[in-house]
């Protein structure tokens, strides 16, 4: 269901920094940068990612609740995706200071300097991520409109 809503309708939305293909989903929420990733190999499988505000402790699993493999004490490439993302999206200050890196801010700028201070793997169950994935998916299956929509902000 996601699949279809997200190939017709999110292309038409892809403009400017984000890549919307590859990371659908990114949102700072609830002390978290978390969002959904594409599967580099499998399109119908999708990742769950997050990173923990503060301890800047990561976990990416699928949306099934299964362990990324890419995950082996280290960010895969899904967590690395997702800092990417959300960087274009809200600019590195505010993540930086969503994700309370400690540090030098003016000193930083990209997602190396965010996995240099990293925290630990983080087993922590994400399927609430993906469940406001979908809701913000409902959006798209509206009818297109002029008007802009407070919750899609983060399309712009
Ligand atoms: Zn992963």
């Amino acid at each position: 269901m996601y699949r279809s809503s997200f190939n017709q309708n999110t292309e038409n939305n892809l403009h400017g920094k984000r890549n919307i293909k590859k990371v659908p989903f990114v949102e700072l929420f609830n002390h978290r940068l978390q969002g959904v990733v594409s599967s580099g190999s499998d399109i119908e499988r999708v990742y769950v990612s997050f990173w923990e505000a503060g301890s800047i402790d990561f976990y990416c699993s699928t949306n099934n609740n299964r362990p990324c493999g890419g995950l082996r004490g280290y960010p895969c490439n899904h967590l690395q995706a997702l800092l990417e993302e959300a960087i274009a999206q809200y600019g590195i200050e505010q993540v930086l200071r969503f994700l309370k890196v400690p540090g030098d801010l003016s000193q930083m700028h990209g997602i190396n300097d965010i996995i240099a201070r990293k925290g630990a793997v983080k087993k922590e169950a994400a399927s609430e991520v993906f469940s406001r994935f979908l809701n913000y998916l409902g959006y798209l299956e509206l009818a297109p409109s002029n008007q802009p929509l407070p919750e899609m902000s983060w399309f712009v």
